[in-house]
């Protein structure tokens, strides 16, 4: 079923929470009961939600979950990033769009896409720094509204059908992770931690590590960000920050750590100018670094990969099924026979479907 039927069979069929809505004042209807549904069908449309966790500010968690983002995209997966990080989001100038703003459709909050060479599906972005007057003014906000607004980020926002949504959460295992993890229970929901080989930031990522553990969320693995800096001049490399055995601690909670990130200036001038390094510079060895980390995840999301393909392309061929041409050419014929090609028509179709989930799920 399509996002807009499943939005006709919601009361009142807006894909946005009340609180956007011109009529909330006088609308009768039953708002948390629209809100919530609105969840559920948004989260029926996407396959994989990956949160990326840092315990610490400044450790490189939004560089990573957008560079995590845009590397699922070139991969040829449908990829949603949307921006939790209430104190910093930095997402939108991430991907080029700072000072820009959202518009509300029927459909929900549009969402502003993001484009590059070889990346076949334009990355969805929602942040809260599109609702914002100016995105410098720091936000102080109560708890009541944080929930309020995990809940308007995932639901509220159009983000059509996704493999993937990478969601970039503020530092810390408090309110807003909770909120998360509880709205998203019996979504196939994983986590990606980012750190630095620092002692002080190791020792914030495992409280975010044991957090995992008490929630049951699946943690993909830990990145080491700022590991080693590589010298412009003569690519020889040194580290920056004294190492304290991440690796080991990490392994005591069965989490590998899977990329090592070097502390690299043409990651912060990638994210200063709105591109992501591993599309801007696809090549270059910093990119590469974050192969082992787009490679773990886009592994998770293989089988359902392959699923919303052949989901895709049932949509598209029903709404072939459905094409005006098609639909008056069988009126000519007699009911039988056009009922009789109809059903042919409609078990070639999912039979071609059927082939090339195959051939995906192989592939
Ligand atoms: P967080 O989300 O953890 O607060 P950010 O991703 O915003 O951290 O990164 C903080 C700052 O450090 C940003 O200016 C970013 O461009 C820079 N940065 C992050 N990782 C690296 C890196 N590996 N090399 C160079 N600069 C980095």
């Amino acid at each position: 079923m399509q996002f807009g039927e499943k939005l006709a069979k919601l009361d009142c069929s807006l894909g946005h929470a009340c609180q956007f809505c011109p009529h909330e004042e006088t609308c009768t209807l039953d708002k948390p009961h629209h809100n919530r549904r609105l969840i559920e069908a948004r989260l029926e449309e996407i396959d994989q939600i990956i949160v990326v966790l840092a315990n610490k500010g400044g450790v490189g968690k939004s560089t990573v979950a957008a560079n995590l983002a845009a590397g699922l995209a070139q991969r040829g997966f449908r990829v949603g990033m949307a921006d939790a990080d209430i104190h910093g989001p930095n997402q939108s100038r991430f991907f080029g769009f700072a000072g820009a703003h959202t518009r509300t459709t029927w459909s929900g909050l549009k969402t502003l896409n993001f484009s590059a060479d070889g990346i076949a599906h334009p990355l969805r972005v929602g942040s809260l720094a599109f609702l914002l007057s100016d995105d410098t003014v720091p936000i102080v906000w109560r708890d009541a509204y944080k929930h309020d607004f995990i809940h308007h980020l995932i639901g509220s926002f159009d983000w059509g059908s996704l493999d993937y949504l990478v969601v970039d959460m503020p530092p810390g295992t408090g309110n807003e992770l909770i909120t998360l993890c509880d709205m998203l229970e019996g979504s196939n929901l994983s986590s990606v931690l980012v750190t630095t080989p620092q002692a002080i930031a190791q020792m914030d990522s495992l409280k975010a590590a044991r957090f995992c553990r008490e929630r049951g969320l699946p943690v993909v693995g830990a990145v080491e960000n700022m590991s080693g800096v590589i010298c412009p001049h003569c690519d020889g490399a040194f580290h920056m920050f004294p190492d304290a055995g991440l690796e080991d601690a990490l392994a005591e909670f069965d989490i590998p750590r899977i990329a090592k990130i070097p502390l690299a200036p043409e990651l912060a001038a990638g994210s200063d100018a709105g591109a992501p390094l591993v599309v801007s510079a696809a090549e270059s060895t910093v990119a590469q670094a974050f192969d082992p980390l787009i490679d773990a995840v886009a592994e998770l999301g293989r089988e359902d990969f392959s699923g919303s393909v052949a989901r895709a392309l049932s949509d598209v061929f029903r709404q072939n099924m459905e094409a005006r041409d098609l639909q008056e050419a069988l009126t000519e014929l007699p009911e039988e026979e056009r009922r009789r090609l109809e059903a042919e028509f409609g078990a070639m179709l999912e039979g071609e479907a059927g082939r090339l989930h195959e051939a995906a799920r192989k592939g």
